[in-house]
C-alpha cells in the first residue's frame, strides 16, 4: 500500500501529463511560459483572489511575503509550534524572530488563547516588535480564520497564512488562500494539489504587494531585467510544472478534492471510539494533506506504527519535535510552555490517505489498526 498513491495517479491522467509536458518541450518555452499564465489565472479564480504569483516552493512563497512586507530584525512573527520547518525557518532566515504559539489538539492548528498570551508576553518585554502571524493550514484543515484574524487586526499584526498543506479547504464558502492578508501555498508532490518537482505560489487582492514579490521574485528587478533596484531572489515556477499542474488542478477539482473527503469521512466513522480522529468544525471543508490520528501514548504510537509495518501498512509521524525543541532554533527564548505541541508530537500517527484509496484498503488499514489497539 502507497501512504499517498502519486503512481497511481499518474497513470489515470498520464495521457494528458504527457502530452502537456511534451508541448513544453516542443516548444521549449522552459522560463516564464504561457503555461504559467494560465496556471497562475486559474488558480487566482479559484481561490477567489486578484493576483496569484507562481514561485520555486512554498518555502519562497513564505520568504518572498516577509519581504514584501518589510519584516527584519527586531521583528516578532508569530508562528504554530507544531508545522514543518519552512514556517519558523523563514523568518529566522529573513533576521526577524520567530515566537512559538501553541495548537489546539482538536484541529491541530494554532490556538488562539496561546498566541494572545505570547503576543501579550512579547510586548510586555518590550524588546521585539510584534508584526505578523503565520497561522497554518495545517494537515489540510484552515485555520481557525475568524478569531486568528480578528486577534490580529486588534493587535495590528500581519497575517500570512501558510496554505502550503491547505490548498482546496474551505470556510463558510470561501477557499483556502484567500483568508490572510496574504497567503502561500506549495506544489511539493505529496501536498493536496502537487507538481512533478518543487513549485509554489504567494495570493493577494495586493496590487502593490504584487508588484513587489515580482520584482523580489527576479532579483529585484526595477522596469527591466537588468535594471536591479533591491536585493532579492531567483524563484520561478517552471512551466514544465505549470503544465503538469495544468493538468493535475482539473482532476483535483473536478473529483480529487471530494474523493479524499469521502475517504477521510470513512476513516471517521470507521475508527470512530478507537482512536481520537481529526475534528473538522462546521464551515469548515479539509483538502486532507494529511488524516493524523492520535493515539494514548508514545508507546502505544510505536507498537501501532511497527506492526502496521509489517503489514505493509505505511504510516507517518508529522510532527515528531516541536519547533521549539530544534537545534536550529535553541539559540530562541521560549516565551511559554506548549503543552498541547509537547504531547501531540508524541501521539500523533498520520494514515495513508489520497484520492484514489480503495474501500479494501481503508477497511484494511482500520480493521487491523483496531485490533492492534484492542
Ligand atoms: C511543505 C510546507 C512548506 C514548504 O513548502 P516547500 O514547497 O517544500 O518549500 C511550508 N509550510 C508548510 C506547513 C509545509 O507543509
Amino acid at each position: 500500500m502507497q501512504f499517498r498513491d502519486l503512481k497511481l495517479q499518474y497513470q489515470i491522467l498520464k495521457e494528458d501529463i504527457d502530452k502537456q509536458v511534451l508541448q513544453v518541450m516542443n516548444d521549449c518555452n522552459f522560463i516564464n511560459g504561457q503555461q504559467v499564465k494560465e496556471f497562475e489565472k486559474d488558480l487566482a479564480d479559484f481561490v477567489g483572489v486578484k493576483y496569484c504569483i507562481g514561485c520555486a516552493n512554498g518555502t519562497d512563497a513564505l520568504s518572498l511575503c516577509l519581504m514584501a512586507y518589510d519584516i527584519k530584525q527586531g521583528d516578532a512573527v508569530f508562528v504554530p509550534d507544531f508545522t514543518f520547518f519552512s514556517t519558523g525557518e523563514v523568518v529566522s532566515s529573513i533576521g526577524a524572530t520567530p515566537i512559538f504559539v501553541d495548537v489546539s489538539k482538536e484541529t491541530y492548528n494554532m490556538s488562539t488563547k496561546s498566541l494572545q498570551k505570547a503576543i501579550q508576553e512579547v510586548k510586555k518585554e518590550g524588546v521585539l516588535s510584534p508584526k505578523a502571524i503565520i497561522p497554518v493550514d495545517l494537515f489540510g484543515l484552515p485555520y481557525d480564520v475568524e478569531k486568528i484574524n480578528k486577534i490580529a487586526k486588534d493587535n495590528n499584526l500581519l497575517v500570512i497564512e501558510d496554505g502550503a498543506q491547505g490548498f482546496g479547504g474551505e470556510f463558510k464558502g470561501k477557499k483556502a488562500c484567500s483568508f490572510g492578508d496574504i497567503a502561500t501555498t506549495s506544489f511539493f508532490p505529496a501536498k493536496p494539489l502537487g507538481c512533478y518537482g518543487d513549485g509554489g505560489a504567494i495570493f493577494t487582492n495586493d496590487e502593490k504587494i504584487k508588484d513587489l514579490i515580482n520584482s523580489y521574485k527576479v532579483h529585484g528587478k526595477g522596469t527591466f531585467k537588468y535594471d536591479n533596484v533591491r536585493i532579492g531572489i531567483n524563484s520561478r515556477l517552471d512551466t514544465m510544472q505549470a503544465a503538469v499542474l495544468k493538468v493535475k488542478f482539473k482532476a483535483f477539482k473536478e473529483y480529487e478534492l471530494t474523493d479524499i473527503n469521502i475517504v477521510a469521512n470513512k476513516y471517521i466513522e470507521k475508527l470512530n471510539g478507537y482512536v481520537t480522529t481529526p475534528m473538522i468544525e462546521k464551515n469548515y471543508l479539509s483538502s486532507w494533506a494529511q488524516f493524523t490520528i492520535q493515539l494514548k501514548s508514545k508507546e502505544q504510537r510505536e507498537f501501532v506504527q511497527q506492526e502496521l509495518k509489517k503489514l505493509d501498512i505505511p504510516t507517518m509521524i508529522y510532527y515528531p519535535k516541536p519547533m521549539h525543541n530544534q537545534q536550529a532554533f535553541s539559540e530562541l527564548k521560549i516565551y511559554q510552555e506548549n503543552k498541547n505541541t509537547i504531547s501531540l508530537c508524541d501521539t500523533v500517527l498520520a494514515l495513508p490517505i489520497h484520492p484514489y484509496l480503495k474501500d479494501v484498503d481503508i477497511d484494511y488499514v482500520v480493521d487491523n489498526l483496531i485490533n492492534l489497539i484492542k
